[in-house]
């Protein structure tokens, strides 16, 4: 059989949904908890802005859920990126390492520090920055210099690398690191979708200097709008906090700011939403799993098509699930997309590469050819933590 046969890519899908006849999103909030509670108390007490007892709650319960030393809440998980970026070092005209197969997000944060996005390319197993061939290429490209690499090319200083887990999958964190301390170039985490995943068993996020995380609306635990910084570092922590603040001296009246500073502190009633969905968290990461595990089996007698799993050594979230059709199906991806829609499975393929967009078209790259062989393949299915809960057996 030459063609795909999307009908039984459609039903495999559906084998693991609690209604065929429902409309399924990719991803919805799971709003099961005292979110109600929380935000009537945050209302109550008047204290709805960017100070207030949830933000510190929830940021306590961040760092103790991820291990990292502290976390700081941001009003979006770009916002969160963009700090980590500055909190790295990154200034003007620096090059910053990140990968072509992202959400636009993760460039945008390189480019609003002035500096140039350098696109690398993705490990066809993890989704993430691929060490290997990330190092082979920095051997060619960089001078080597006194402890930090300039590009050859443009004569800019590479300052960071930006490794992205991709729909939850935890990049090769080991690796990655060694490649970074062998050039000279700071880790910075995209852990926007990888709440709950674990690498070698350390939750993700905080293995370079700073690491960022996303509480949008389809993200695994939601406050809304949200984002939030971890570090291992204390000082770095406090200028978070700082930056975030629009760089404001503490004073009991006076308007005192030592540098440009951001509004970028999560608001309190956020936060109360946010506490609200920490609680439930554990049980999203269970049905979640149980939701995959479905997929898993129902797909693995589907021809044309392959369910991704996680990598050896790693725990994933499970946030996206995704589908990659073999190479000779790739022109049918869209017609697969159609025919699911119809049937009320909102299926997305994922993201344009970064160097297609027309802002990002002209930086620097290197040779991106696991990102372009994947780009028309991979598909994400419905992903929601409510669609586990079935298989979780309650
Ligand atoms: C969601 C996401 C972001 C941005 O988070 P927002 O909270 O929407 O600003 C950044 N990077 C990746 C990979 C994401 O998925």
């Amino acid at each position: 059989m030459d063609g795909l046969d999307a009908h039984a890519v459609v039903q495999a899908i559906q084998h693991c949904l609690p209604d065929e006849h429902q409309r399924w999103g990719l991803h919805e909030p799971c709003i099961e908890g005292s979110e109600w509670a929380y935000v009537k108390q945050c209302l109550d007490s008047g204290w709805v802005s960017s100070s207030g007892e949830f933000v510190d709650r929830f940021e306590k319960e961040l760092a103790e859920f991820t291990g990292a030393a502290h976390a700081v809440a941001t009003v979006n998980g770009t916002a969160a990126l963009h700090l980590c970026l500055k909190l790295a070092g990154v200034a003007a005209d620096d090059e910053v390492l990140t990968p072509a197969l992202t959400f636009v997000a993760t460039t945008n944060a390189v480019a609003y520090c002035g500096a140039v996005p350098h696109f690398v390319d993705c490990d066809r197993k993890t989704l993430g920055v691929d060490p290997v061939r990330l190092d082979g290429y920095l051997q060619e490209v960089c001078e080597p210099g006194d402890g930090q690499c300039v590009n050859k090319l443009t004569g800019r200083v590479v300052r960071a690398l930006v490794v992205m887990h991709t729909f939850g999958h935890p990049a090769d964190l080991d690796a990655l690191k060694g490649v970074c301390e062998a050039h000279g170039i700071a880790l910075v985490e995209d852990a926007a979708e990888a709440l709950g995943s674990y690498y070698h068993g350390r939750h993700v996020g905080h293995d370079g200097v700073v690491g960022a995380l996303s509480f949008n609306g389809n993200k695994i635990v939601t406050t809304g709008g949200g984002g939030a910084i971890l570090t291992d570092d204390a000082e770095l922590a406090r200028q978070a906090r700082h930056l975030s603040t629009v760089a404001k001296v503490s004073h009991p009246w006076r308007y005192e700011h030592d540098q440009i500073g951001y509004n970028y502190r999560m608001p309190n009633i956020n936060a109360a939403m946010g506490c609200a969905q920490m609680e439930q968290l554990p049980g999203f990461l269970r049905n979640k799993r149980a939701l995959a595990a479905c997929y898993r089996d129902a797909f693995r007698d589907v021809s044309g098509v392959e369910f991704i799993e996680e990598a050896a050594d790693v725990q994933g979230n499970c946030w996206l699930n995704a589908l990659l059709l073999d190479e000779r199906h790739s022109g049918q991806r869209d017609a697969l997309l159609e025919l699911a829609h119809r049937e009320g499975l909102l299926l997305r393929p994922v993201w344009q590469l970064q160097h297609r967009l027309p802002m990002y078209r002209e930086c620097p790259r290197m040779a991106l050819e696991v990102a372009e062989a994947l780009e028309l393949r991979l598909i994400n299915i419905p992903s929601s933590a409510a669609l586990g809960e079935r298989h979780a057996g309650g």
